[in-house]
């Protein structure tokens, strides 16, 4: 609702004073350009002194002033290039309309340099370009990685509230809550496994069998219990938790800690005869 009272406002009401008191595009461009740079501009060698068509000392420019009246912010280009002026090209269509009615050429008002409005050679080449296709390589190559980097789902582990673990008849267990968004827009499902960080461990997940079904664009929350049998439990440990596709060829992994009680004492709870290794 914000959004759309901005926008209604804007188009009703704030209009061109938009384009001419917030928008940063006229104060970029004034910093960017220099006489070099080709932008929208009147060619005021053939156009002026405006008059109309049929004075033979007038220049091509009939002064209609459609050009002024096309122009969403309200400029008049045969003044030169303004910092108002958003390059939308509207006056440019409009002139081109009035040269085609008057039988003379089109193109009094185009995209051209100030350099070859003065007749000389525009350089494309010069510290300015080279500097802004560094900045423009730059950004594009962030760009690019970040887009790389982009994951179809979003996959995080946290430890559940409450007891940090669980003491079983055979050792401990942990529980683990999942949190799945999948960011496509086909059905996913996923599945689980858990390995300790370095491989050395077996690791038992209790999971759905058939894995977690996510809807496109849609969010899973899930348990999964990860548990050691009390003869290979090594105390606090990290483990590493995976969920992949159901051909294994996409995989994710968030490590968290396994956490238990002492080593000893769990072996002394379950294996009460058993000698302390
Ligand atoms: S539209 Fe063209 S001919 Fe008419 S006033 Fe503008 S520049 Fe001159
Ligand atoms: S390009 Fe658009 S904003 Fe610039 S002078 Fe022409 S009509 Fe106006």
């Amino acid at each position: 609702m914000i959004v759309s009272a901005a926008l209604y406002a804007n188009f009703a009401w704030f209009r061109e004073q938009l384009c001419l008191i917030i928008c940063p595009y006229g104060r970029l461009q004034s910093a960017l350009v220099d006489e070099h740079s080709i932008n929208v501009a009147y060619d005021y060698n053939r156009g002026n002194p405006p008059g109309p068509a049929r004075d033979p000392n007038a220049g091509d420019c009939i002064d209609c002033r459609r050009c002024v009246q096309v122009c969403p912010t309200g400029i008049d280009i045969r003044q030169g290039l303004q910092l108002e002026c958003i390059a939308c090209t509207a006056c440019i269509d409009a002139c081109d309309e009035i040269m085609t009615k008057v039988k003379r050429p089109q193109g009094l008002i185009r995209y051209v340099s100030e350099e070859q409005l003065e007749g000389r050679k525009t350089q494309w080449i010069r510290p300015r370009t080279i500097l802004y296709s560094i900045l423009l390589f730059l950004g594009m190559s962030v760009a690019g990685y970040s887009l790389m980097q982009l994951q179809p789902i979003v996959f995080t582990a946290t430890r559940m509230a409450g007891a940090p673990y669980i003491i079983t008849e055979t050792g401990v267990r942990n529980q683990y809550q999942v949190r799945l968004v999948n960011k496509t827009n086909q059905d996913k499902r996923f599945f689980f496994t858990a390995s300790a960080v370095d491989d050395s461990l077996p690791l038992a997940v209790a999971s759905a069998a058939d894995g977690i079904l996510v809807r496109p664009l849609g969010e899973v929350v899930t348990p999964v219990i990860v548990s050691v049998s009390a003869a290979d439990f090594p105390g606090r440990f990290p483990i590493r938790i995976e969920v992949h596709n159901k051909e294994s060829t996409s995989v994710w992994s968030r490590e968290v800690d396994f956490l238990g009680p002492d080593r000893d004492l769990l072996r002394q709870r379950i294996f009460p005869t058993a000698p302390n290794e």
